[in-house]
């Protein structure tokens, strides 16, 4: 405790004076009040520990001042100080919660002794108080990290569950119950057999109670959503190393599981399509290697002018893919600069009219009449634009019409491109964007192509913050168009243009 702080009220001057010199010698801080008026006003204006009191003083008396500090101060220990005369006054003080009483007169001695009594209560109070503040902010504690654990807990995505050594649910979390979609309620208290359905998880917790090591399966357990599991079971040992439980964590790994097919698939589609020209490939290399010596020179030009085409297919197949899996994996550099939206289509028209003109298509382009430009890569868009020119008059029949417009609206350029084609129905239309989709059909049968066209086209609008848009009607033709934001309209930076409109 500090330096004890102690208010004598006395009327008489002996006693205070008595009273400091035997307490000031012990070290404490002693304040004299004449009566109990000043004695009160003192209390008020600071903070004393003990409190020695007269009883009978004029004015104020000692019981007015007892009954202010149980009010006002009842940290603090009063001792009354009493003539013998008045010694049942001093009882009744005590009863009204006085600490002790002195009689006068009394030995410095005495006074010590009672003073050094209601030093020992305070510092007994100070630390119950003490110890009491401790054990609360013990509990505070305990309890505050117990519900954070339990908030944890709940919280988690992966299943949690805790058995016993006779495989019984002792603890699990919410997503317990959703991931393993457990329908018994409650699981509590349970074998686990009797919660889940599938045998895995349950021989897995058997295992590595009864051989106390970590096992990991990965499992389908049978659940209405048919997800795949990866489940970690690891065995709850005492400080003696004897297992009392387990505890297993299951993940869904559904997701894995489908990206995983989908690559495979991918591989096997992949191999199917280069497979099927290289073999092509091969036999006409035997047809050449065998043949040719008997057969007359023009099928064996023939021969050879199918096995270039087979070959450049196959090539074209393979750079297609190189390139849509660099899109896709971003690994691509665009090279933007601001291109006359003119020049990339008059571009891609003058590749793409033997192509039409060998079917007797009519390629037509309907500017729009105003110059504008777009911030694009130029290889990778007129790529991108040839290939929808291209599909337009590869999926129109001879004779037929592809018919190139632009508009601009809104701070963007719409370019479409519409053909008097085969058209493609409802069903395959949500498709046609998927890496090696093509509509398998009478009109399709003998159009070759490896379907990764409109995956690259997709890839590269997006990659220019464009939309793609298709409208098509079977056996009337079908509509592309492909929207680009402007960079430049008739000279003007599209912003300028915004703010004038
Ligand atoms: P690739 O372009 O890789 O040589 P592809 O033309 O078959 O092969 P995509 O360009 O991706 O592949 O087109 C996918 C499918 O969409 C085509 O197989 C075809 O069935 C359909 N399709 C695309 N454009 C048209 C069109 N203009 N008219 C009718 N069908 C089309
Ligand atoms: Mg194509």
């Amino acid at each position: 405790m500090d330096k004890v702080r102690i208010l004598v009220i006395d009327d008489e001057k002996v006693i205070r004076e008595g009273v400091e010199r035997a307490l000031s010698k012990q070290g404490y801080d002693v304040t004299k009040a004449e009566d109990g008026d000043l004695g009160l006003a003192l209390l008020k204006e600071r903070e004393f520990d003990i409190v020695l009191t007269d009883l009978m003083m004029p004015g104020l008396d000692g019981f007015a001042v007892l009954g202010w500090i149980q009010e006002n101060r009842p940290h603090v220990q009063v001792v009354v100080i009493t003539g013998f005369a008045t010694v049942s006054k001093a009882v009744t003080a005590m009863k009204q919660g006085a600490f002790d009483f002195v009689g006068k007169p009394f030995t410095p001695d005495y006074i010590r002794v009672v003073v050094n009594r209601a030093v020992d209560k305070l510092t007994m109070q100070a630390e119950t108080k003490q110890l009491r503040e401790e054990k609360n902010r013990g509990l505070e504690a305990i309890d505050k990290s117990q519900s954070r654990l339990k908030t944890v807990f709940g919280c988690m995505a992966e299943a949690v569950l805790i058995t016993d050594v006779d495989s019984v649910v002792v603890l699990h979390n919410p997503a317990a119950i959703k991931l393993l979609e457990i329908q018994t309620d409650p699981v509590l208290g349970k074998p686990l057999a009797d919660s889940i359905r599938d045998r895995t998880a349950v021989a897995m917790v058997a295992e590595t109670i009864a051989k106390s090591v970590g096992v990991t399966r990965e499992f389908a357990p049978g659940t209405i959503s048919r997800k795949f599991l990866r489940a970690y079971c690891s065995p709850v040992t005492t400080e003696q190393g004897e297992v009392i439980g387990s505890v297993t964590t299951f993940e869904d790994i559904s997701a894995h599981k489908e990206i995983d097919r989908m690559k495979s698939d991918f591989v096997a589609m992949v191999a199917h399509e280069l497979k099927s020209p290289l073999a092509s490939v091969e036999q006409m290399i035997y047809a050449v290697q065998v043949g040719c010596e008997y057969e007359s020179e023009n099928s064996c030009n023939a021969l050879h002018t199918r096995m270039t085409a087979r070959t450049k297919d196959l090539l074209r197949l393979i750079d297609n893919l190189l390139n849509l899996s660099k899109l896709e994996s971003g690994t691509v550099v665009f090279n933007l600069e601001a291109v006359r939206g003119e020049d990339i289509i008059k571009d891609v028209i003058e590749i793409t009219t033997p192509q039409a003109e060998g079917k007797e298509i009519t390629l037509s382009y309907e500017p729009c009449g105003e110059e504008w430009w777009f911030n694009v890569d130029y290889d990778h868009m007129r790529t991108a634009i040839m290939n929808i020119v291209s599909n337009s008059v590869k999926y129109t029949p001879d004779g037929g019409h592809v018919t190139l417009t632009t508009s601009l609206s809104g701070g963007f350029v719409n370019f479409s491109v519409k053909d008097s084609g085969i058209g493609i129905g409802k069903e395959d239309l949500p498709n046609i964007f998927d890496r090696f989709y093509r509509v398998k059909g009478k009109a399709t049968r003998h159009i070759t192509g490896s379907g990764l066209g409109l995956a690259l086209v997709k890839e590269v609008v997006e990659a220019h913050q464009g939309y793609i848009d298709v409208d098509s009607t079977p056996e009337v033709g079908t509509t592309f168009v492909l929207s680009f934001p402007l960079a430049r309209q008739n000279g003007k930076p599209v912003e300028e243009l915004q703010v004038s409109a």
